[in-house]
């Protein structure tokens, strides 16, 4: 499981210039009506984008050869969605907050310290390295079939496969 960097749209949500290589962006997650919606938009416009609804963002790069775009996701981005997800009830966003942590687990920004039961539900009891604190995840019961279309959710969001 890896999720690649997004070439992008390459077009700002606002302006709608088509990036050029080597182009800095940023690129907003927004929480709209419990949907995620990735819109990218150029320097120019990160003051006129809407502020409202902001889960998460970052900076993307257009490379300067699409073919040796950079290959893996920043995990600070992937990091960040983790925490903000933490007291999420939405059943797909613990879905994603599941499929997170195991990234973050084989990135080592996770530590596994143990499972908890309560009632129907499993818990992981996860460390969180960079914070020095616990936190416990919900483990749905997915399928690996459902894992693999949750990682591929993620990846179209923040990211998409080249
Ligand atoms: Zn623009």
């Amino acid at each position: 499981m890896e999720w690649s960097i997004n070439k992008g749209s390459r077009v700002c949500f606002h302006c709608e210039k088509i990036f050029p290589e080597e182009e800095v962006y940023h690129s907003v997650l927004y929480d709209e009506n419990n949907m995620f919606v990735r819109r990218d938009f150029c320097l120019e416009c990160w003051d006129k984008k809407s502020d409202e609804n902001i889960f998460s963002y970052w900076k993307t790069k257009i490379s300067k050869k699409p073919e040796k775009v950079e290959k893996y996701a920043k995990t600070d981005v992937f990091y960040d969605l983790f925490n903000k997800l933490e007291n999420e009830q939405d059943l797909s966003r613990v879905n994603f907050r599941y499929v997170l942590s195991l990234y973050l687990l084989r990135k080592k920004l996770l530590k596994l310290t143990t499972t908890r039961k309560s009632g129907d539900n499993e818990y992981l009891v996860l460390h969180n390295v960079k914070e020095g604190i616990d936190t416990e995840v919900l483990k749905p019961q997915l399928s690996k079939e459902e894992v693999l279309a949750v990682t591929d959710e993620i990846g179209k969001l923040v990211n998409c496969t080249l």
